[in-house]
C-alpha cells in the first residue's frame, strides 16, 4: 500500500516524508540517480542538476516542504546560496530591504556589499523592538528579514507581530530558520512567507554536509527558481542522498539536543562562575512568554553565556566539548562570538550588540547531558 504523508507528525515525517520508493530492488530507501542527462523522450521537460529537478532533489526539497508546512521547497548548495538566490530574485534596484541586526554574519555582508552594489538599500533594526522594524519600512520597502532564535544571544523576534506589519504594509517576510529548525518552530503557520535554513547545521546534524533550503508557496518558488537556474548553487544527488538519510533522525535528535540544552542552561544559571545566561527555555530570558508562544518541542540547542574570567581558559580546560566553529552537529562544540563569528565588527558594534569578550557560544550535541555538565564543571573549576 502507498504511504499517506499528508496525516503525519512531524517525527514521522522525518523519516517518510518526501521519499520516492524504489521499484527495481524494493528497498525502504529511496535510491540514488547520479545522472546529469537524462532521456527528455521518457521524462516530463528537461531533467537537469541545475534546474533543481532530479529525483534525488526534488525527495530532500520536499522533506523538507512537508516539515514546515509550505507549499514547494528547493535545496541549494549552502546555506547562503539558498539565500543569495532567494534575494536576488525577490529584490531588484532600487528597492529596500528591513533587516534585524544580528543576521548571521554571511547574510550581513551579503546585503552590504553585494546588494548594495546592485543598488539595493537595506535598514538594520533591532529584531526585538516592533517600533524600530516598523519605523524602518520606506515606500520602496519590498521585503523583511528576521532570524530568531538569533545569534549568538538567542534573541527572539515576534513572528506573527512582524507578520502582522509586513501584511499592514504589503511586504513579503523571510526568515532564517536554521537555529529553530522545524521541529522547534514552524513560521509559515505564523504567516512567514519564506523560511529559509542553512543544512548544514541542524538538517544534515553530523558536521559533515552543506545545503540550504527554501520552503514558501508556489508562485514565490516560480520566481526564485527561474533567478537559481542562472546562478547554478544546485546540489549534487550523492549529497541529497546523504541529506535524506540525516533528516530520518531530525526529530530525535533535536528533542535529545534540547532537553539537554535546558539543563545546562539550568547548571550554567546557578554557576557562581557565570556572569549571564541567553537561553529562550529559561524564565529568566527576555522573551520567555514569547517563545512558549512560538516555538514547540522545547527551546533548540544553541545557548550562549558569559563566564567571569577568561573564556579561552574555560574553553581550552573542556575535554569532551570541542571548540570549533559552525554548529547543530550531534557533538557538542564552543565558540568564542567576539574572536570568531562576530571579529570583522569593531569592539563598538560588539558591545552596541551586547556580545561581550568573556561570551561562550554552545551548540549542545546529543552526548550524556551529565557527562557535558561536568565537562563544563570541570573547566569552570
Ligand atoms: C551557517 C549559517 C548560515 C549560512 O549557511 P552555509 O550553509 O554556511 O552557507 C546562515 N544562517 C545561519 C543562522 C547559519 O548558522
Amino acid at each position: 500500500m502507498k504511504k499517506d504523508v499528508k496525516t503525519l507528525s512531524l517525527a514521522s515525517l522525518c523519516v517518510h516524508g518526501g521519499s520516492l520508493s524504489d521499484t527495481i530492488a524494493h528497498g525502504v530507501n529511496s535510491p540514488i540517480f547520479p545522472s546529469t542527462a537524462f532521456r527528455f523522450l521518457e521524462t516530463n521537460g528537461n531533467v537537469y542538476p541545475r534546474y533543481y529537478n532530479t529525483p534525488n532533489q526534488e525527495i530532500v526539497a520536499q522533506k523538507i516542504a512537508a516539515l514546515e508546512h509550505g507549499e514547494k521547497g528547493m535545496v541549494f548548495s549552502s546555506g547562503m546560496a539558498a539565500i543569495s538566490h532567494t534575494l536576488l530574485a525577490l529584490l531588484e534596484r532600487g528597492d529596500h530591504l528591513v533587516c534585524q541586526q544580528d543576521l548571521y554574519g554571511g547574510t550581513h555582508y551579503f546585503i552590504v556589499s553585494d546588494l548594495a552594489k546592485l543598488g539595493i538599500r537595506y535598514t538594520f533594526v533591532d529584531g526585538t523592538n516592533l517600533e524600530a522594524i516598523e519605523k524602518a519600512i520606506l515606500p520602496e520597502t519590498k521585503l523583511i528579514f528576521v532570524e530568531t532564535p538569533s545569534n549568538p544571544l538567542l534573541k527572539l523576534t515576534d513572528l506573527r507581530a512582524v507578520v502582522q506589519m509586513a501584511q499592514k504594509h504589503h511586504l513579503l517576510t523571510m526568515i532564517d530558520n536554521t537555529f529553530a529548525t522545524p521541529v522547534h518552530q514552524n513560521p509559515i503557520d505564523m504567516g512567514i512567507d519564506i523560511v529559509m535554513h542553512s543544512g548544514t547545521k541542524y538538517l544534515g546534524g553530523h558536521s559533515d554536509l552543506m545545503f540550504g533550503a527554501i520552503v514558501t508557496r508556489a508562485e514565490l518558488m516560480q520566481k526564485i527558481h527561474r533567478q537559481s537556474v542562472n546562478l547554478g548553487g544546485n546540489l549534487n544527488a550523492l549529497d541529497g542522498h546523504l541529506i535524506e538519510r540525516s533528516m530520518k533522525t531530525l526529530f530525535v535528535r533535536m528533542k535529545q539536543q534540547s532537553s539537554n540544552a535546558f539543563a545546562i542552561a539550568q547548571f550554567l544559571e546557578k554557576h557562581p562562575k557565570i556572569a549571564r545566561v541567553n537561553y529562550p527555555g529559561l524564565p529568566s530570558h527576555p522573551d520567555h512568554a514569547l517563545a512558549c508562544r512560538q516555538m514547540k518541542n522545547g527551546f533548540g540547542a544553541m545557548l550562549s553565556f558569559e563566564v567571569k574570567g577568561n573564556p579561552l581558559q574555560v574553553v581550552k580546560n573542556l575535554s569532551l566539548i570541542a571548540p570549533a566553529l559552525s554548529l547543530g552537529g550531534v557533538e557538542s562544540t564552543i565558540t568564542i562570538p567576539a574572536t570568531s563569528s562576530h571579529s570583522k565588527l569593531t569592539a563598538q558594534e560588539r558591545a552596541q550588540v551586547g556580545i561581550s569578550d568573556t561570551l561562550l557560544r554552545l551548540s549542545v550535541g546529543i552526548e550524556d547531558v551529565d557527562d557535558l555538565i561536568a565537562d563544563l564543571e570541570k573547566a569552570l573549576h
